[in-house]
């Protein structure tokens, strides 16, 4: 299979190509330890991109997207985004909440590395993808609506504009329909340097919020509307609060997760136009967009609720959708890491030389192109995400596919120092510990991880807590963070 031709590569999603799409979405084998699978092979356009734009979906989970599966109509802009370009099927986030993940996303650097832990300044030190375009000339802008990944913890390196209004602390965020219009604000003063524009979109982040009319869509008959911001919220989010968990019913989940899904459905709609304006500007034709997520959301899949306190799949599973010139649709079943991304921008954008033909490398990112273009892709060492919160929760998980372990502080029934091997192929629920079950798969990963651990954290930087203010705490704990 060949590249889309240069131009409007949107417009070419649809019938036409809908033989290409089956083809491309047979992986060519299945992923192995280590290992690739390759996609389409498709060739990249001589021309690098003019602009990229990079999407995070705050707290959006993989499997609440009809393109990774869900049965609810949650997502039709963002399946078709899909369907025209590349799906990562397992993309593994680099922690279970904001901070640690979105450092690692713009840095390419795992937690331990770059230790921005909680409520940590990012160190100086670090490159950001901002940073090395910026100093190839690009323009580079951000508008995030997330506290946590904004100018008071040193994310704006790199950036020359940077979009973050947190004058009004009494609201959860800013609306994704605001944050877009910002967005376009400043990609409208086109000075004719490519453009890098980071954004960072908040409803589906707790409370949810969404229009009426969306809210209405998905509200299933016997859901009781889960009072957010009430005493039992605020300790069911914390953790060693199991008792209350009893509080919640049923019904209460069904809600949660009727909210959740309508804040999809909202920002899908939002971003969806969006991208319709961008495809109508004559930089929209040739543009890279990459649709991601920094985590997911615990909803009681495994007794817990909101992110940030574990690493099971619903907070570690992300999206990962890349569309734009040259990129031939397909599905990419090569595991993959919210680290890989920078590399893999930077490379598509002509900025980071590959290496041996192998794909570049950016931090401990490796570049995805080769998988892409139907080249060699080895990962060389095992992805990891970790989890490094004073109160909520320590954690460290390695992946070897299709292995998963996870080393747990405390879990939330109070056992402590507590692993767990799961099966991502054969148990993609992450329902059955094979821990005990087999003795030596367990003992080689848990060594490996310790290994890899140590190595990591002998190259860690120091990042240094920043102090919040009463306001920014208060801020904190109204998003269910709780602070330092
Ligand atoms: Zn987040």
């Amino acid at each position: 299979m060949t590249g889309l031709a240069k131009g409007a590569w949107w417009a070419t999603c649809g019938a036409a190509l809908a033989g290409c799409m089956l083809a491309a979405a047979q992986p060519a084998r299945a992923p192995d330890d280590g290992g690739a699978a390759g996609a389409a092979g498709a060739a990249l356009p001589a021309v690098a991109p003019r602009n990229v734009l990079l999407i995070v979906i705050d707290t959006l989970r993989q499997d609440h997207l009809g393109c990774y599966g869900y049965g609810r109509p949650t997502s039709p802009h963002l399946d078709a985004f899909a369907a025209a370009g590349a799906r990562f099927q397992h993309c593994l986030a680099a922690s279970s909440w904001t901070e640690p993940s979105t450092a690692s996303l713009l840095s390419g650097l795992h937690a331990a590395r770059h230790g921005a832990h909680e409520y940590s300044v990012l160190p100086d030190e670090l490159e950001l993808i901002s940073e090395r375009l910026a100093a190839a000339g690009w323009r580079t802008l951000a508008v995030s609506g997330n506290p946590n990944a904004s100018p008071q913890f040193r994310f704006d390196q790199g950036f020359d504009q940077f979009w973050f209004d947190d004058s009004d602390k009494a609201r959860e965020y800013p609306d994704v329909s605001e944050l877009v219009a910002h967005a376009e604000a400043l990609l409208a003063q086109d000075d004719g340097r490519p453009t890098f524009c980071w954004l960072h979109v908040m409803n589906v982040h707790g409370p949810y919020v969404a229009p009426e009319a969306f809210r209405d869509r998905f509200r299933r008959p016997g859901s009781r509307d889960f009072p957010f911001q009430s005493e039992v919220w605020k300790e069911v989010m914390r953790k060693g609060e199991v008792a209350r968990r009893a509080d919640v019913t049923p019904a209460d989940v069904q809600d949660l997760e009727d909210r959740y899904d309508a804040a999809i459905a909202w920002t899908d709609d939002v971003l969806g136009r969006f991208l319709a304006r961008r495809r109508a500007t004559t930089a929209g034709q040739n543009e890279l967009v990459v649709i991601t997520a920094d985590h997911g959301e615990e909803l009681f899949d495994h007794g817990g609720f909101g992110h940030g306190f574990t690493l099971h799949r619903e907070v570690v599973d992300v999206p990962l959708l890349l569309c734009g010139p040259g990129i031939a649709p397909a599905r990419v079943a090569a595991p993959v890491g919210l680290v890989d991304v920078a590399a893999t921008l930077l490379e598509l954008a002509g900025q980071l030389p590959s290496v041996g033909g192998a794909g570049g490398r950016f931090g401990d990112g490796q570049s995805l192109v080769p998988l892409l273009t139907g080249g060699e892709f080895e990962r060389d060492l095992p992805l990891v995400a970790q989890l490094e919160r004073e109160r909520q929760g320590q954690a460290f998980l390695l992946q070897s596919w299709p292995s998963r372990l996870i080393e747990t502080r405390v879990d939330y029934a109070g056992r402590r120092d507590v692993a767990e091997l799961f099966d991502r192929v054969a148990d993609p629920a992450e329902r059955r510990d094979l821990l005990l079950a087999e003795p030596e798969r367990s003992t080689r990963l848990r060594a490996l991880l310790a290994a890899r651990r140590a190595a990591l954290e002998a190259q860690g930087m120091a990042a240094q807590r920043a102090a919040l203010d009463p306001e920014q705490q208060r801020q904190m704990e109204a998003l269910g963070y709780g602070g330092p």
